[in-house]
C-alpha cells in the first residue's frame, strides 16, 4: 500500500509518496513558484537521480499532475502505476470546528473546506484545489484531509473564547482555532517516545519556531492551549507577523496614520515580527544573528522581543497546566538555534528550567535532551515530521474505516 502526501499551497506543492513498509519515504517532490517566472520541480525518487528543472506550470491541478507522472515514469520514478496508490493525505489548514479530525474527503466535506475560505483565506482555497487535482491525477485512491487546527479541538472553551459578544462566536465562529497543530500533536508524540512515558502522563509545551511560530501547552497528549488564534497572527513574533498586539493599534492606525483596512492587514501579517523590528530589512533568523553579531542593536533587539515573548508564553503554559515535565523545540529555528533556546530559557532555573550550554550546541537530526542533568523540567529539540505525521494519520483512517471518521461531520455542535 502506498499513500501520498500532498501539502498545496499558495505557491507551491509538496509531494511525498510513502512505501508499504512503515514510514518508508519512496520519492518526493516539490514545485515551487507556481504561476511565476522561473516556476521549478524537484524529484528524487529512491534509487534514482535528483532532478531539478524549470517547468511551464500555471497552477495546482498541472503541479500534481506533473509530480504525478514523475511517479510513474521508468526514467525517474518508483512506481509502476498509479493504482499502486491506495491513498492521499492532504494538509488543510482550517478544519474549524466541523473538520475536527482526520476525515475520509468527500463532495460534504469539500464544501466545509470551501466554508472556511474567508478563515483562511490564503491557505484553504489552494489546499482543496490540491485535493481536486489529486481526485484527476488518483481517480481510484482515497482522499483523506488532515487538518492542521484538529489537534486543538480539545482547546476548552475557557482558553478558545475571546471576551467578545458571543454572537460573534456563534454567528461568526469568532474564537481561538489555532494552527501548526499536526506539527505539535508529532513532536508531543515524539517526545512522550523519547522520555519513556505514555503521552498521558506527561505536561508538555511545544514551540514550533519556523517562519511562523506558535507555542503549545499539551496536557495528557491533548492540545489545552496555543498561542495562535482566530488566525496565524496571535501568539508569539514571526519572521514577519506582529503576534499578540493590543488591538487598539489597528484602529489607531487607521484613524490616525490614514492606512486602509488593507494596508493594516499587510503591515501586521508582512512587515512586521522581526522584520520590522529589525528596521524593515531583515525577516530570517539567522540574517538577524549576523546582524546582530555586527553590533546591530535593532537586530539585537529584535532577538530581546522575539524570546522574551517565547518566555512569557512558557510561563503562562506553566500556570495553566499546573507545572510541566518537558520543553520541547521544533521547526527551522527551533531544531536549529541553539542561541535562541538558551535565550528564552534564561533565568528561569527558579521555574526548574535549566539548559545545559554544551548539550545546548550540539547538533543532530534525531530527538535530544539539552538541558542540564539536574534540570527538574526536560528541556528536548525535536524534529518536526509533519509528513510522517500525515502518513500516519492517513493509515489510522484507513484502518478505522470512514464511516466511523464521518461521524462528528453529523454532529459537530456550538460548544456553547
Ligand atoms: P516555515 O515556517 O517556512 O516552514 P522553517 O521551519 O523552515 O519555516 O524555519 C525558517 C526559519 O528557520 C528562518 O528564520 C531561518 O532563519 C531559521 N533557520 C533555519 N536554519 C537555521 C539555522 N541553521 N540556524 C538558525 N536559524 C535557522
Amino acid at each position: 500500500m502506498h499513500i501520498i502526501v500532498v501539502n498545496a499551497g499558495s505557491s507551491s506543492v509538496k509531494f511525498t509518496c510513502f512505501g508499504p513498509t512503515a514510514g518508508s519515504i519512496m520519492a518526493t517532490g516539490t514545485v515551487e513558484r507556481i504561476g511565476r517566472n522561473g516556476t521549478l520541480l524537484h524529484f528524487k525518487a529512491a534509487g534514482r537521480e535528483f532532478i531539478e528543472k524549470q517547468v511551464n506550470i500555471e497552477n495546482t491541478a498541472e503541479a500534481v499532475a506533473i509530480l504525478s507522472r514523475h511517479l510513474v515514469d521508468p526514467q525517474t520514478g518508483c512506481l509502476n502505476s498509479l493504482e499502486e496508490v491506495h491513498a492521499v493525505g492532504h494538509r488543510v489548514v482550517h478544519g474549524g470546528e466541523k473538520l475536527n479530525q482526520p476525515m475520509v474527503v468527500d463532495a460534504a466535506v469539500k464544501e466545509i473546506i470551501r466554508e472556511y475560505f474567508d478563515l483562511a483565506p490564503l491557505h484553504n482555497p489552494p489546499n482543496l484545489e490540491g485535493i481536486e487535482a489529486a481526485e484527476a491525477a488518483f481517480p481510484k485512491a482515497i482522499q483523506v484531509g488532515i487538518f492542521d487546527t484538529a489537534f486543538h479541538n480539545t482547546i476548552p472553551a475557557h482558553a478558545f473564547m475571546y471576551a467578545l459578544p458571543l454572537n460573534l462566536y456563534r454567528e461568526d465562529k469568532i474564537r481561538r482555532y489555532g494552527f501548526h497543530g499536526i506539527s505539535h500533536q508529532n513532536v508531543s508524540r515524539a517526545a512522550s517516545e523519547f522520555l519513556g512515558h505514555a503521552p498521558e502522563e506527561l505536561n508538555l509545551i511545544t514551540c514550533h519556531l519556523g517562519n511562523g511560530c506558535s507555542i503549545t501547552a499539551v496536557r495528557g497528549g491533548r492540545s489545552l492551549d496555543t498561542s495562535m488564534g482566530f488566525t496565524p497572527l496571535e501568539g508569539l513574533v514571526m519572521g514577519t507577523r506582529c503576534g499578540d498586539l493590543d488591538p487598539a493599534i489597528a484602529l489607531y492606525l487607521m484613524e490616525h496614520k490614514g492606512l486602509t483596512l488593507s494596508q493594516v492587514g499587510d503591515l501586521l501579517n508582512k512587515k512586521s515580527g522581526l522584520l520590522g523590528l529589525s528596521g524593515g530589512k531583515l525577516s530570517d533568523l539567522r540574517d538577524i544573528v549576523d546582524a546582530m553579531e555586527q553590533g546591530d542593536d535593532r537586530a539585537r533587539n529584535a532577538l530581546d522581543v522575539f524570546c522574551y515573548r517565547i518566555k512569557k508564553y512558557i510561563g503562562a503554559y506553566m500556570a495553566a497546566m499546573g507545572g510541566v515535565d518537558a520543553i520541547v523545540f521544533t521547526a527551522g529555528i527551533g531544531e536549529n538555534s541553539p542561541l535562541i533556546r538558551e535565550k528564552a530559557l534564561s533565568g528561569l532555573r527558579r521555574l526548574g528550567i535549566t539548559v545545559d550550554h554544551d548539550r545546548n550546541q550540539a547538533r543532530s537530526s534525531k530527538p535530544r535532551e539539552i538541558s542540564a542533568p539536574d534540570s527538574p523540567v526536560k528541556v528536548l529539540v525535536v524534529p518536526t515530521r509533519e509528513e510522517r505525521e500525515i502518513a500516519g494519520q492517513v493509515m489510522a483512517v484507513l484502518e478505522a474505516g470512514s464511516s466511523k471518521m464521518r461521524k462528528s461531520l453529523t454532529n459537530a455542535p456550538f460548544i456553547l
